[in-house]
């Protein structure tokens, strides 16, 4: 069971120094109890303490890196059922298979999709792993293919095979990349946790049911492996679909260490249909794949299952935002319109996007509401004249342009009449509500 804040304050200095950057041992406590914060934070902890506080707050499913440097994945670390009880930690790894059996145009063509990415609400999405898979049973073939895509691209590396020496071969080639070396089974587990030892690697497990799961990755750590991916060995989807509930359900509410670790799915092997792959895989981004492995990877489905990750892994609790200021679009000059709004991202973007549509060069004064919508802003009262007139006047935007009109967005109309109080002198007028108006509306401005 995790300690209480109370018993977590117990353990520590209590000599409230400040250096972890709250006031108090208590306050740092609590912090920590509820995840908050990193025991790291506090220099002063006693070995022993640290050895009962790292226990107790390390998460149910343990965090496992696969890679290295900026592009290395993290998968698990999950403490919740549901995404409103606090947040998921660790979005799921999207992976393109590679066989070492392909036509090598075919190899050249899945590395050249697996650089596909796009922008949202100012976030690159993209894609992380590559599976690359023995079929021709060659060591030295595997390890070609290996070195081929580890020199073509910085993605993490999942090494597939039943085959000791051709995993080894794999491992040979890419050690320095930390590949998930996939999998251990009943048949080679000693060599598998050896070679992933030597090399200080991850491993995943291949089972035939939940049981042999845990026995499995009891056997791993009891052999010193603790960076453990958990395939369940299910490939049907109602069966796999089962085993991430209740892996998920034994690790957070049952405390089974045995299935504490993330998993890795197969859409790839439930489905011949694209679209039927993709389907299952939006399954797993939502119901708790740790990586997720897809036979090939398209525009029209890789995009949709970025963008369900991101809304499904973006904290509910912090809205994504963008920075509070003066954003110049297209050029603008002492003639060009002011408009302002509030800092939730999605906003931003589609306000930003539609001016630049406009190509009418302007001002886009963008105000810090904690990541709300106008709207929503506007309704809880921090998008409301009191708080725009002196955020107005300290941004200093209507001081680079000749007028004295400010554009307010439709959804806060209201505030209108007490803007013009507040910021006497100026003229405020109400803009679209709908995003999508504001080209025509900006090519009807003057100044
Ligand atoms: Fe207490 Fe450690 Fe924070 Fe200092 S750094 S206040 S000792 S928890």
């Amino acid at each position: 069971m995790p300690l209480t804040g109370i018993e977590i304050f117990k353990l520590l200095p209590k000599t409230n120094c400040k250096e972890c950057g709250v006031p108090t041992c208590l306050a740092f406590a609590m912090n920590l109890a509820a995840g908050k914060v990193e025991l790291g934070a506090c220099p002063y902890v006693s070995e022993e303490a640290k050895e009962q506080l790292q226990e107790a707050s390390a998460p149910p499913i343990r965090q496992v890196t696969i890679g290295v440097g900026d592009t290395a994945l993290k998968v698990g670390g999950e403490t919740v059922m549901f995404r409103h009880e606090k947040r998921f930690e660790n979005a799921p790894g999207l992976a393109i298979l590679i066989k070492d059996s392909m036509e090598d145009s075919e190899v050249d063509a899945r590395l050249e999709r697996f650089k596909l990415e796009y922008e949202r609400v100012g976030l690159t999405l993209r894609p992380e792993l590559i599976a690359i898979k023995d079929e021709s049973g060659d060591a030295t073939k595997f390890e070609a293919l290996v070195n081929k895509v580890k020199q073509n691209s910085d993605g993490g590396i999942i090494l597939m095979s039943n085959n000791l020496d051709i995993l080894a071969a794999g491992v040979k080639a890419c050690a320095d990349r930390k590949p998930l070396i996939y999998a251990a089974t009943q048949d080679n587990l000693d060599g598998v946790a050896g070679l992933a030892k030597e090399n200080s690697c991850p491993v995943a497990v291949k089972a035939s049911g939940l049981e042999e799961t845990a026995d499995l990755t009891t056997k791993l750590s009891e052999a010193g492996v603790n960076d453990i991916v958990i395939d369940s060995g299910s490939r049907t989807v109602r069966q796999a679909f089962e085993d991430q509930v209740i892996i998920r359900s034994a690790a957070l509410t049952k405390k089974f260490k045995p299935l504490g670790f993330p998993t890795i799915t197969f859409p790839s092997e439930m489905t011949d249909d694209p679209m039927k792959e993709a389907v299952i895989a939006s399954m797993f981004v939502a119901k708790y794949g740790g990586i997720i492995v897809l036979s090939d990877f398209q525009g029209e489905s890789l995009f949709p299952l970025l963008v369900e990750r991101l809304n499904i892994y973006t904290d509910p609790q912090r809205p994504l935002a963008t920075t509070e200021g003066i954003y110049e679009i297209g050029g603008p000059d002492e003639n060009s319109p002011v408009l302002i709004t509030t800092n939730f991202s999605l906003t931003y973007f589609i306000v930003s996007g539609e001016i630049e549509g406009s190509r009418v060069p302007s001002y886009l004064l963008v105000m810090d509401t904690e990541g709300l919508s106008v709207m929503t802003a506007w309704a809880a009262g921090k998008f409301v004249a009191d708080a725009i007139a002196p955020f107005v006047k300290k941004s200093g935007v209507m001081d680079k342009v000749k007028h004295n009109k400010l554009i307010i967005p439709g959804y806060a109309a209201a505030e209108s009449g007490g803007l013009e109080e507040e910021l006497p002198g100026s003229e405020i007028l109400v803009g679209p509500r709908d995003g999508a108006l504001i080209p025509a509306y900006l090519k009807a401005w003057k100044p």
